[in-house]
């Protein structure tokens, strides 16, 4: 299976047809249907790195003032509580803790019901432990990567510069916007993943990651990857404020 990374931007994109959501689909057209799903989301954190291991995770809307069918939509794909077990023993630099309450937040389904709309996959979330350190992060991706074999789909979902407070509507991207973009894909480039960890040292990042949660779930795509070279799309800004790029490896 391949690895992605996908930039996921507003939760519209889970009803609306744009380049963003087009670009998702066509990807997903490029590989066999996976046999489970490994979501990496933004929007779950949590004290300690916990997965999901419910039969059936519900339809979370974790958002707010957005137009009632929005919060309509469900996804009903079923979880895989057996993967969801194993990750226990795959995760070793940290103790992984059963969840059965969560569900899937929209970081995970608002791109996947665009992706395998029959919901016919089963989904799996992963947590980011909001006290682990990036590097962190970026080894639990790497013991990750054997699940690929398996036709597992790991997946992050994020957005490399994501900067809500300094959002605004038809306006170019803000130079620090275009700044720390460019700096992460020519580091992805280089495979110097570690640098990709200590993002902080891009003067950038103070503002295109003022909170890393967006940020985060490109250190498992990228840790989870097996010396390919990576191939982008959605190469584009929103809001000035967000980068939407999404990164694939073995495509
Ligand atoms: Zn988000």
């Amino acid at each position: 299976m391949p690895v992605l990374f996908i930039g996921h931007g507003s939760p519209m994109n889970a009803i609306e047809g744009n380049e963003f959501v087009s670009g998702w689909k066509k990807i997903a057209a490029k590989f066999p249907k996976p046999a489970s799903v490994l979501c990496i989301s933004a929007h779950w954190q949590s004290r300690g790195t916990q997965v999901t291991a419910m039969e059936n995770p519900k339809t979370i809307h974790d958002f707010y003032g957005f137009p009632p069918e929005l919060y309509e939509a469900k996804y009903p794909a079923p979880g895989n509580p057996s993967l969801a077990k194993r990750i226990l023993g795959i995760v070793k630099s940290t103790k992984v803790g059963q969840d059965m309450s969560w569900g899937l937040d929209h970081g995970a389904w608002s791109v996947l019901s665009r992706m395998y709309p029959k919901a016919d996959v089963p989904v799996i979330q992963l947590s980011l432990d909001a006290t682990l350190e990036p590097a962190g992060h970026l080894r639990i991706g790497t013991e990750l990567k054997g699940l690929r074999d398996e036709g597992v789909l790991i997946l992050g979902s994020g957005n490399i510069v994501h900067n809500l407070m300094q959002m605004r509507l038809d306006s170019p991207p803000y130079p620090w916007t275009v700044d720390f973009d460019s700096k992460v894909k020519t580091t992805l480039d280089k495979g110097d993943f570690p640098r990709l960890a200590n993002y902080q040292s891009f003067q950038s990042a103070r503002f295109a990651v003022p909170t890393n949660e967006h940020y985060l779930p490109l250190l498992y795509a990228a840790g989870a990857s097996d010396g390919e070279k990576p191939v982008y799309f959605n190469e584009a800004y929103s809001y000035s404020s967000l980068s939407m790029r999404c990164v694939a490896f073995g495509i």
